[in-house]
């Protein structure tokens, strides 16, 4: 508790998802699972970035 990430996926309205994110993944109930086109692009790009970030820190 304390340190759980936000969702952040974005919404239809333009914005990003404020709910906190379930325990063992990066979205929120609503945004797990079976992601939508435009979340499933943005964390292809999220992943790509924590890939680098980690090879770097190694
Ligand atoms: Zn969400």
């Amino acid at each position: 508790m304390g340190t759980q990430p936000k969702c952040g996926a974005p919404t239809k309205t333009g914005g990003s998802c404020r709910r906190l994110a379930m325990v063992g993944t990066s979205r929120c109930q609503l945004h797990q699972g079976e992601w939508s086109a435009y979340g499933v692009a943005k964390r292809k790009a999220d992943e790509a970035k924590k890939k680098l970030k980690q090879r770097r820190k190694k």
